[in-house]
């Protein structure tokens, strides 16, 4: 039985030695194996993995690689356990730690920088600049699960204390898991400016970022808040979550026109692009007004042509975000701890850890208007453990 020196654990939550996990074989391939469950260190605790979202970058690390980097290079055949977006229960508290207790629900940010580089030091820890610096004589501790350490696809996983978000008894383990991309969308607006009720905002790409970005400018008072996009149904989700106005980008000539259009003719304060196309930024910097902020949280796979002077002479300002950093996950989650959106409009299936394939097929098809996938440890699959 799991027993690590200095780790605390407790008879009501027995953790056995060794996990069910997928690995990452070659691109597109994911394999079923047994691992040992990892043992947390100082500052660190083991999370029992109760449900995972799965993220459109996962499916770029499971099918190309970037941006997971493990031991300095791409993830494919080194034992890899993909998967990001996770939540569970905390059932080993390693050396010193008194901040969570066992059994506690939790809910997890991906990004643990190393603590010591400027970055980290200024909150900034998606920017780690020891990023993926982790393995062999160059280890500096930091950690990004599923991207440059073991994620969520699996049984149990340790997670840094700074990494978990507690959550409320009546928030699901579905809902628990869009958290992080909640926090993702918060850390956008974040670095935009912060508060910005009453200021317009255009977000473009009803993604699952795009969609909770859409919530969670309404609730921070943003008026009006429009989201363009090209699907009727996510659109109408976009509303259902506060938006204001919607605008389908194929049933209108121009969409930069339409946008102003509905924003008593002027250009809207903020963008925040969600959407990748290869158009989105010369669009985005034509929605803001003069003097206005444009927040890039997706991107094109290729370099994308960009109208340099109508920035320079309109002043405006473009920031690129990575993940979620500066505590907006535990911001995000305070707005849904209030309800004051519902998160769980944009869950749309959910399968056992087992079907995780399926799971993946959906996500990556959209089978049946798929937006978030999540999959589940089988329901009595703890106390089975518990059991043998
Ligand atoms: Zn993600
Ligand atoms: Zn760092």
């Amino acid at each position: 039985m799991y027993a690590p020196a200095g780790v605390k654990t407790s008879k009501d939550f027995p953790i056995p030695d060794n996990m069910k996990a997928w690995v990452l074989g070659d691109p597109g391939e994911l394999k079923l194996i047994d691992k040992a469950v990892p043992v947390p260190k100082k500052a660190e605790v083991l999370v029992r993995i109760d449900a995972v979202a799965i993220c459109a970058t996962d499916l770029e690390i499971i099918y190309h690689g970037p941006p997971a980097m493990i031991q300095g290079g791409m993830p494919h055949n080194k034992n890899f356990t993909p998967g990001h977006e996770y939540m569970g229960t905390v059932v080993a508290l390693g050396p010193g730690v008194d901040e969570y207790k066992i059994g506690q629900r939790i809910t997890v940010e991906i990004h643990a920088g190393c603590g010591q580089c400027k970055r980290c030091r200024e909150g900034m820890y998606t920017s780690c600049h020891n990023y993926g610096l982790n393995y062999g004589e160059v280890d500096k501790g930091h950690r990004a699960n599923g991207f440059t350490t073991d994620g969520g696809f699996c049984e149990y996983q340790v997670n840094h204390i700074n990494t978990l978000v507690a959550i409320p008894d009546d928030m699901s383990d579905e809902e628990a898991t869009l958290v992080v991309t909640a926090g993702t969308a918060m850390y956008g607006l974040t670095e935009l400016g912060g508060l910005v009720a009453g200021e317009s905002v255009v977000v473009t790409g009803p993604g699952p970022i795009g969609l909770l970005g859409v919530a969670v400018a309404k609730a921070m008072g943003a008026q009006p808040v429009i989201l363009t996009g090209t699907r009727d149904n996510r659109l109408q989700i976009g509303k259902e979550l506060g938006a204001d106005h919607v605008v389908n980008i194929r049933k209108v000539n121009d969409v930069v026109q339409a946008v102003k259009d509905l924003n008593g003719g002027k250009g809207v304060d903020y963008v925040v692009e969600c959407s990748a196309a290869p158009s989105a930024m010369n669009e985005a910097i034509k929605m803001v007004n003069r003097g206005g902020k444009v927040c890039l949280a997706a991107f094109p796979h290729g370099e994308a042509p960009v109208d340099i002077a109508h920035i320079v002479r309109n002043n405006i300002y473009i920031y690129g975000i990575r993940g979620e950093g500066k505590t907006a996950t535990h911001r995000a989650e305070a707005f849904m701890k209030q309800k004051r959106f519902d998160a769980t409009k944009i869950h749309t299936h959910t399968f056992p850890l087992e079907d995780l394939p399926t799971a993946i097929r959906y996500a990556k098809d959209r089978v049946e208007d798929a937006i978030k996938v999540v999959v589940k440890m089988k329901p009595g699959a703890a106390q089975k453990i518990a059991a043998e």
